[in-house]
Order: C-alpha cells, then sequence, then structure tokens
C-alpha cells in the first residue's frame, strides 16, 4: 500500500495561503445587517395579513421542499398535519447534528442565523403555535453564543409580535437527533425514543401537537416563498427536484458542505463541487448518509443521490453526510468502527439494539465473520428495534458482506 499522506501545518498554511481553505469564518450577519438587506419583511408579510396561510402552504407543497434532518418528509405536508391539531401546538427545532460527518446546520447557522430565525418564525405563523424550543448540540459553544445574542437582538426590537423562543442545550447524545428523544430531552428527561403511535404531530412536547423540524428545512423557507416555489423545484438532476447541502469529508481536494442539485450522483460531486480526489487518492468507497446511511463501492458512484434513490442498494441518503473513502481505506475498518459507535451510543431502552449492538461489534472485530450468525443478527435488529439507530446499525455490516467481502477473505 502506498504511504497515506499527511497534513502538516507546513501543507495546511500553503492551502490557506493558495486560497484553497479558509482559515477563518466570515463574520455571521447579524440582526442589523439583515433587517437593512430586507430580512423579516416577509415574516411581516405574514403576521400583518398580506400573505395568505394556505398560499404559503400551497408554496411549500410546490417546492417539493422535504426535510433535511434524515426522515424526507414533506415539510408542507407537516404544516398542515400539525396546523390540523387542536391549539395549543408546539413546535420544536432540532439543531443536535449528530450524525458523523454532517455539519451542514451548524455551516449555515454561523453565517446567516437570522435566515434559519425568519423561516422558524414564519413556519410558527402558518401552523400557529405558541412556543419554540430550539435544541442545540452541546458541542456547538461558538452557535450557542452566536444564537443567544442574535436572539436577543431579535427579541429586544421584534419586527412583530413573538411566540415565546426557548434555546435548550443538549448533552452530547447521538439519540437525540431522533425527534422523540429530543423531546423527552427537551422536557427534563433522559433522551430515549417513544413508541409511536400517537405520533409527535399529535401528542409531542409536553403532550401537545408539535411541528418538528431540522435547522435546514427551515433556512430554506424564506428563499422559497420570496423566490417563488419553481426556484427551488427546478435545481435537481437525474429527474430529482430541489437542492441538496452535502457535508463532504473524507478523500477529496475540498471537503466541506457543498450546496448541489438533488439527485448529482458522488462522480459528479467530487469532480464538480470537491475539486477531485485528494492527491493520491482513488476512490474506492463512500459512506452516502453519515454512520447510519451504509458503505457503498466505487462501482456504484453514479447513483442519484437523494432520498429514496439509494434504498434499493441497502443505504439511504439521510442528512446528506458523504464520506469519500480510498484504496488507503477498508470498509472493513469503517464498519468496526461504526458499530463501536452504534453500541457506545444507543439508549439501551431495547434488548435487539442494546444487546445487538454489543454483539456485533464482538462478532465483526473477529478476524473471520460469522456470516450465518451476523445476518441472522442484523435481521432481529432491523424487524425489532424501536427507533431508527437500532434498525440502521447493521447497515455498515451488510453492505461489506454484500460489496466488499473480499476484504474477509484470509490473504493467501
Ligand atoms: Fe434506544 Fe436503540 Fe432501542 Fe433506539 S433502537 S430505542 S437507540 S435501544
Amino acid at each position: 500500500q502506498r504511504p497515506v499522506p499527511q497534513a502538516t501545518p507546513e501543507s495546511v498554511a500553503d492551502e490557506v495561503a493558495a486560497g484553497r481553505i479558509r482559515d477563518e469564518l466570515p463574520p455571521a450577519i447579524g440582526y442589523d445587517a439583515y433587517r437593512a438587506a430586507g430580512g423579516y419583511r416577509l415574516l411581516q408579510d405574514c403576521v400583518q395579513g398580506r400573505r395568505d396561510v394556505e398560499a404559503v402552504l400551497q408554496a411549500m407543497d410546490d417546492a417539493g421542499l422535504r426535510g433535511l434532518g434524515g426522515a424526507g418528509f414533506p415539510a408542507g405536508r407537516k404544516w398542515r398535519i400539525v396546523r390540523a391539531e387542536p391549539a395549543p401546538r408546539l413546535m420544536a427545532v432540532n439543531i443536535d447534528e449528530g450524525e458523523p460527518g454532517t455539519f451542514k446546520d451548524r455551516h449555515y447557522l454561523e453565517r446567516d442565523p437570522h435566515r434559519f430565525l425568519e423561516g422558524m418564525l414564519v413556519a410558527a405563523w402558518a401552523v400557529g403555535v405558541e412556543a419554540v424550543y430550539i435544541y442545540l448540540r452541546d458541542e456547538y459553544h461558538g452557535c450557542r453564543g452566536l444564537l443567544q445574542a442574535e436572539l436577543a437582538r431579535l427579541q429586544a426590537d421584534p419586527p412583530v409580535p413573538l411566540p415565546r423562543i426557548e434555546l435548550r442545550r443538549g448533552a452530547g447524545a447521538y439519540i437525540c437527533g431522533e425527534e422523540s428523544a429530543m423531546i423527552e430531552s427537551i422536557e427534563g428527561k433522559r433522551g430515549m425514543p417513544r413508541l409511536r403511535p400517537p405520533y409527535v404531530a399529535q401528542a409531542g412536547l409536553f403532550g401537545r401537537p408539535t411541528l418538528e423540524h431540522n435547522f435546514e428545512t427551515l433556512y430554506w423557507v424564506r428563499e422559497i416563498l420570496e423566490r417563488g416555489p419553481q426556484w427551488f423545484a427546478s435545481h435537481g438532476r437525474h429527474g430529482r427536484r430541489g437542492l441538496r447541502s452535502f457535508s463532504v469529508s473524507g478523500r477529496v481536494r475540498r471537503p466541506g458542505v457543498h450546496l448541489a442539485p438533488a439527485g448529482i450522483t458522488l462522480r459528479e460531486l467530487i469532480d464538480e463541487h470537491c475539486g477531485g480526489m485528494a492527491e493520491g487518492h482513488e476512490l474506492y468507497a463512500y459512506l452516502p448518509g453519515g454512520a447510519s446511511g451504509g458503505i457503498l463501492p466505487a462501482r456504484l458512484a453514479d447513483l442519484p443521490l437523494d432520498f429514496d434513490t439509494l434504498q434499493p442498494h441497502g443505504c439511504f441518503i439521510g442528512s446528506a453526510a458523504i464520506i469519500v473513502l480510498s484504496q488507503h481505506d477498508r470498509a472493513v475498518d469503517a464498519a468496526r468502527n461504526l458499530m463501536r459507535f452504534f453500541e457506545d451510543e444507543s439508549c439501551g431502552q431495547c434488548t435487539p439494539c442494546r444487546v445487538g449492538t454489543a454483539k456485533a461489534r464482538r462478532l465483526i472485530e473477529q478476524e473471520r465473520w460469522d456470516v450465518a450468525l451476523l445476518t441472522q443478527l442484523s435481521q432481529v435488529m432491523r424487524d425489532a428495534s424501536i427507533c431508527g439507530l437500532g434498525q440502521a446499525a447493521p447497515n455498515p455490516i451488510d453492505c461489506v458482506l454484500k460489496y466488499f467481502a473480499h476484504e474477509l477473505e484470509p490473504a493467501a
């Protein structure tokens, strides 16, 4: 094997000097600058009666915006469902961003917090919510300071009467990115997913109907309503519609958040947005959806990356966290790493996941895999786990068995 090039302080400094990477963030757009550039006029139009709720809901439907936290539920339909439930209704915003490889919410929050806040308040108006709870990842210290300061500015000089807004800190648990575990955590309980039904839209926070959204879904609301739903829907490739923010990491020249058409393939994404593969690396495999979305081989790099397109191959895109592996990496090592992660992060509530992740981790750490036992275990975890963590945890194992079995063969 060729040695893996290591980043040294000198090489990073060279990259910065050449303008290929930035060593500091652009300053966030603050409240005054956001308003001076026309911010919060959309919200004023909504609240002051110049926009009609039904027209806004129709625009969200027409744009085809889907939940960008990973589940992909159509946003407009979700607004209608919660709006039809009895008041008081609440809202919970998920900025836990715990999926390994995902950093798009942070990217936008650090740059343009009010674009998100305006989208959040428009959604709150359309659905008629009484209070909004924002759940922020504990590790995002800088974002917390920024959001606290900008919320204070907004609340001190509100463009319209605001609902109650509370900012809550997570405590570093991956499972609290699952909507019902997040709601338990906001309520002050241990973050464990709930059994459904009832769904969060019917009985969520404090037992009330709750509109739950990922940060980025709300970030796009203003663009969609000001530019028109066709603007958003007109993007897309290979028969898909809309835009996706891909968090790309791994063996590419320019990792980072890349806004690209929904349905772009991995090969196109690397070539057009990431500057190609890093020097000395050839594409070997990729994780299309962070830890949970499985592992695909290079020969499947021409699949459209979007909701629903990867399922036939045993994978999914989730929050669009793309991790690129090269000939210097092994899918087996990635699977072992991921299973240690799932074992650590299992909330322990249900046996198939609590015991299954530990058992799977022990089994795949062996040099020779017991394929029959692992196949049975995967099936049980998929069928009987309460939430997506336990259901998706076997994905890396199944992908290794399906696409990378050659890595398990003893060296000749
Ligand atoms: Fe908890 Fe895992 Fe069961 Fe989900 S599947 S409820 S994380 S034990």
